[in-house]
């Protein structure tokens, strides 16, 4: 699932998104439910996954261009649901970066939103914040985060839920952890062949 947000890392969304889908990649992620609506309108096809906060004004665009909405914490959930109309969404859960996402220990509160009538859940992710190098601290860190997500998918499994598709992975995670692989990785940084701030002080120390 490649990040094509901020006009594709400032490459052209449109022209990258085009191109993956020519090469048979069906599935990308944006930040607003603007550049969503904007690759639509260029004819990307496939799912396309908002990861940020949506405005309860905006929600119309999310069906109008058929977008997936990140279900970004608990009481989001609850305003996406009475919107009244089906909406396609992922839940984001955290793991450690403390941003966005339902925590990971809120093991009651995520099962209770797939009983969400109006939300049709396609996928779950969280996001590896530390994945760029791996020293021993970090991928204390990281292995923490993913056991804490593997526990959410175990426990809604266990409940009789299905996720749909499950990805944790960013550029580097996909990197240095691929052995940590979902149905989706979210690559941007490397799709564009950048190096991340840590890879670059290594490269030029
Ligand atoms: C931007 C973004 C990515 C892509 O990160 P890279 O480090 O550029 O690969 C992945 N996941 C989320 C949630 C993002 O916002």
């Amino acid at each position: 699932m490649p990040a094509v947000k901020a006009n594709a890392y400032g490459h052209g969304a449109v022209l990258v998104a085009k191109e993956l889908n020519r090469l048979g990649i069906m599935a990308s992620c944006v930040a607003t439910v603007t550049e969503g609506a904007e690759l639509r309108r260029g004819g990307i096809k496939g799912e396309i996954l908002v990861l940020g906060y949506t405005h309860p004004e905006q929600f119309y665009m999310l069906r109008r261009y058929r977008l997936t909405q990140t279900v970004v914490d608990i009481s989001y959930a609850r305003l996406l649901n009475a919107y009244g109309k089906k909406l396609k969404v992922h839940l984001k859960i955290d793991t450690g970066m403390h941003r966005l996402g339902i925590p990971a220990d809120r093991k009651e509160e995520i099962a209770r939103v797939f009983h969400y009538r109006n939300l049709v859940i396609t996928g779950i992710f969280t996001h590896l914040c530390a994945a760029d190098v791996r020293t021993a601290e970090k991928e204390k860190f990281t292995m923490g985060q993913a056991a804490a997500f593997d526990r959410v998918i175990c426990d809604l499994n266990q409940r009789g839920l299905s996720c749909g598709k499950i990805h944790l992975l960013p550029s580097y995670g996909l990197l240095q952890y691929s052995e940590l692989a979902g149905d989706y990785a979210r690559v941007g940084i490397a799709l564009y062949g950048v190096l991340s701030k840590e890879q670059i002080w290594k490269a030029v120390e």
